[in-house]
């Protein structure tokens, strides 16, 4: 069969494929924990519920204007204004299909063949499939061995004439780094004299542990944002654990809003009304869910920190924020997807291989679920590598002897 070239070299997303192996297994009736997914357990926010069912019961659910409805854009708006210290105009918000549509649509719209766009590693894994559909080429700048915060002379290295955008992930997926507000300053200041995009994939931006706080990109400019080349990308995901309902936003210049408003028009013509309301809803309500859901994820960050502490060989840098942490696991296999696939099939927990954002030698946890798992699931990985670890362990009800070391 004949197919697109460009769609066939498309990656799968390794994240959704893991799950899906998982819950075969499970279904198989294995006791698999899922240390793979970035999702939180927590119900959906009563507000956002009680407002998609007003919406659903009303039975106008209609096309909404393509880059959202007004009442959205107006919960969004005070969101900026509150969490950025930002005023923006209706002209430069659009309402997308999850952060995931966000990004795609800044980047088929900004794009020509052949542009670069810069991505810091370790980054998403949806960055570089995104950048080459819109016929763009990823740049990857790699921090040195021992941290997840790049030199900002080595993003300074990677700018080149065709270099259009970079993305910028803060609190980052997979590795929790916040970057220092100097070199978010610098970025910016690079990127707004340089006429160069800096995408900031804020999706994370509340769930921060401790004292730690990711500044905005906008502190760090002077000019209006018209003029301004900072995009900020934001959504309902990671913020109220809404991951099915696919809302996420571009704020963004209006030239840029309205190309983009273009290009989801012709594409998906609008966001389900339904789930517009329920976002709108979430972000009108009340916030505390915001706070209860990130307690509950530092308290389950501070579990993998205890658990890997006692971990003899691991070395992991602490997350700062997400719910995803990053362990050098080199001292027991420099091969990632070995390591998961071991991690899989002896201890029957799901992580996600490094080398799947650029950095080989580590695997991914994340401490989005429930503690128990975070707990029970970092021992099972202990007790796999490890040989300092007891070598007796009970995975469902079976007891299992570690018999590869
Ligand atoms: N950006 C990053 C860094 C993410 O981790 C994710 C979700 N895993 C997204 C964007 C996409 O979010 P959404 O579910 O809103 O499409």
């Amino acid at each position: 069969m004949k197919l697109s070239k460009l769609a066939s070299e498309i990656a799968e997303s390794p994240t959704f494929a893991l799950n899906e192996e998982a819950r075969l297994l499970r279904e198989r009736g294995e006791a698999v924990i899922n240390l793979g997914i970035g999702e939180p357990r927590n119900k959906t926010p009563l507000s956002a519920v009680l407002a998609s069912a007003a919406k659903l019961t009303s039975g106008e659910v209609k096309y909404t204007p393509p880059d959202g409805l007004p009442s959205m854009k107006k919960a969004v708006i005070r969101y900026t204004e509150e969490n950025y210290d930002r005023l923006v105009a209706p002209e430069n918000v659009s309402i997308t299909n999850g952060a995931k549509q966000s990004l795609f649509n800044i980047l088929y719209s900004i794009l020509n063949p052949q542009d670069e766009v810069i991505v810091i590693a370790p980054y998403w894994v949806s960055y570089n499939e995104m950048i080459r559909m819109c016929m763009g080429i990823p740049v990857i700048v790699t921090p040195e061995d021992g941290t997840f915060t790049p030199r900002f002379e080595d993003i300074e290295r990677a700018v080149t004439s065709s270099t259009r955008a970079i993305l910028v992930n803060s609190p980052n997926n997979p590795s929790g780094a916040i970057y220092p507000p100097e070199l978010i300053e610098k970025i910016v200041t690079m990127c707004e004299k340089k006429g160069i995009f800096m995408i900031c994939d804020d999706i994370y931006h509340k769930l921060t542990f401790d004292r730690n706080v990711a500044v905005p990109a906008y502190r760090f400019t002077s000019k209006d944002m018209e003029n301004s080349h900072i995009i900020v990308v934001n959504g309902v995901a990671k913020l109220y654990g809404m991951t099915g309902f696919r809302i996420g936003w571009v704020i963004a210049p209006r030239d840029l809003t309205r190309v983009m408003s273009n290009v989801l028009a012709q594409t998906t013509s609008c966001v389900s009304p339904i789930a517009q309301a329920a976002a709108e809803g979430a972000l009108n309500g009340l916030q505390s869910v915001v706070e209860a859901l990130r307690l509950q994820i530092q308290n389950n960050r501070d579990i993998v920190l205890q658990e890997m502490r006692t971990f003899n060989g691991i070395r992991l840098i602490e997350p700062a924020g997400t719910f995803y942490a990053l362990p050098d696991i080199r001292a027991f296999n420099d091969n990632s997807v070995e390591a998961s696939k071991f991690l899989l099939k002896k201890a029957m927990v799901v992580t996600v291989p490094g080398k799947e954002f650029g950095m080989e030698g580590h695997i991914r946890i994340s401490f989005a679920g429930s503690a128990k798992d975070v707990t029970e699931g970092i021992a099972r990985i202990k007790w796999a590598l490890d040989p300092t670890s007891p070598n007796e362990i009970y995975i469902g009800d079976k007891k299992m002897v570690r018999d590869w070391m």
